[in-house]
């Protein structure tokens, strides 16, 4: 953590103290080195214990954190504060690590190296799709980086946002992929652990819905359409909505973190970065004007960008109340809840590995309801069970696979 950190504050504040440019295709690909030892040199600061350290991509990720409206200096304090950093609970079984920056803004994210070499290798697209599409609901990623161990262990790691906030309870979380097999968290269990992350039979068990109003289910779904366009086009696959529910009835009573309050400084916006405000807007009206072509109804009343705010997240339409998204009525009106939600883990490709699951898996189950089927079907999956949980649309268009489970 310590060489992570480290890596960072050296790498970021290097290219970050550079003047601006417009990046060049080279700039994808490139990747910038130091090595640190317990000497030190001009350019790299002695440190505790030897290790190299590899920025990747450093002008690209510093213009993905200007389009996601991070402050470098605030970045840079939050990932390298001397007091980082505790471990999520209960990690997926994917074997990655998680850790989260002191404030919880951050996440960073041990991945594997085929991950990464994936990353890298849709950067490109990736972002053009944030230019393209300021409000995505794709995971934000900040910074790719790895660090070598003198025995040459290599950490690759990835550090993005936390759709969950610090200041707001999350009362129920869910993992959705629009799957059925294996897609069940023990209802029992969780009647027990409220901070277990439930799976898509448990949501639709509970007969849970995104209750949006109809101006924000309209941009919602629009926006949920491109960015899994994106992903099938890339050819990724297993992804899933992360979502959580603050319930406001609940407040915050439960458990609420005096640690996590006491470090909860929120971003200022620097006026500053206006041009990227303006290129903003304009966005935000063509997400509104396609709607509106495909829908003329859909937006009825107002829904602006929210004006300059004290957090970052304050500047995206699904991260704009309270950083994520009020649940509202079909007259818009507020119903008390709010969703923190995502688009997390889309770097799996559909490879050779997840084709031979889909062989043998679908010796077992009907081959349409595993997790891993191929990209254009899983998007398609994926697009038409959220949309089908969305209050207003009908029940019946979500996919085949849940009609039969109890
Ligand atoms: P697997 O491949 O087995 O699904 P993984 O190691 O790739 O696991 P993820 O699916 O990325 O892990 O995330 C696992 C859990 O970590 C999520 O269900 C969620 O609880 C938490 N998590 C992941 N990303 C975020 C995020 N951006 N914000 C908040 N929580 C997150
Ligand atoms: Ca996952
Ligand atoms: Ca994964």
């Amino acid at each position: 953590m310590y060489n992570m950190l480290t890596g960072i504050r050296i790498g970021v504040s290097r290219c970050q103290a550079k003047a601006a440019r417009p990046l060049t295709d080279a700039d994808y690909t490139a990747r910038h080195k130091f090595s640190f030892d317990i000497v030190g040199n001009e350019l790299t600061p002695s440190v505790r214990y030897d290790f190299k350290f590899k920025d990747y991509a450093p002008w690209v990720f510093r213009e993905l954190r200007e389009y996601f409206y991070l402050d470098p200096s605030d970045y840079l304090m939050s990932l390298t504060s001397k007091y980082i950093l505790s471990e999520l609970g209960s990690p997926g079984k994917s074997g990655s690590f998680f850790y989260f920056s002191r404030d919880y803004r951050f996440i960073i994210k041990t991945i594997r190296h085929s991950e990464h070499k994936f990353l890298r290798s849709i950067l490109k697209e990736y972002h053009e799709h944030v230019k393209r599409n300021p409000h995505t609901l794709l995971s934000r990623f900040y910074g790719l980086h790895r660090v070598k161990l003198p025995h040459g262990r290599k950490i690759h790691f990835v550090i993005m946002n936390n759709l969950f906030p610090p200041h707001r309870d999350i009362h129920e979380t869910y993992d959705l992929k629009g799957s059925a097999i294996g897609r069940l968290y023990p209802e029992d269990k969780a009647a027990a652990n409220p901070h277990a992350v439930l799976k898509d039979l448990n949501w639709v068990g509970r007969n849970r819905q995104f209750a949006l109003g109809p101006e924000k289910k309209a941009l919602f779904e629009e926006q949920l359409r491109r960015d899994t366009e994106l992903l099938q086009r890339l050819g990724i696959m297993d992804y899933s909505l992360l979502t959580g529910i603050h319930n406001g009835v609940r407040g915050n009573s439960e458990g609420l973190r005096e640690d996590k309050l006491s470090v909860f400084q929120p971003a200022k916006v620097k006026v500053s970065r206006k041009p990227t405000q303006v290129k903003r807007d304009a966005d935000a009206s063509a997400l509104r004007k396609a709607v509106q072509q495909s829908d003329p109804q859909a937006l009825g009343g107002k829904h602006e960008l929210p004006e300059h705010d004290n957090s970052e997240r304050r500047m995206f339409l699904f991260y704009q109340d309270e950083g994520g998204m009020r649940a509202s009525g079909d007259s818009n009106e507020d119903l008390g809840a709010i969703y923190y939600l995502g688009i997390i883990d889309i770097l799996t490709p559909y490879t050779c590995v997840k084709r031979l699951e889909h062989f043998f898996k679908g010796f077992q189950h009907n081959k349409h309801m595993i997790s891993a089927v191929p990209p254009r079907e899983y998007g398609d999956r994926f697009l038409a069970f959220i949309k089908s949980s969305i209050r207003g649309n009908d029940v019946s268009t979500r996919p085949q696979m849940f009609e039969h489970e109890p």
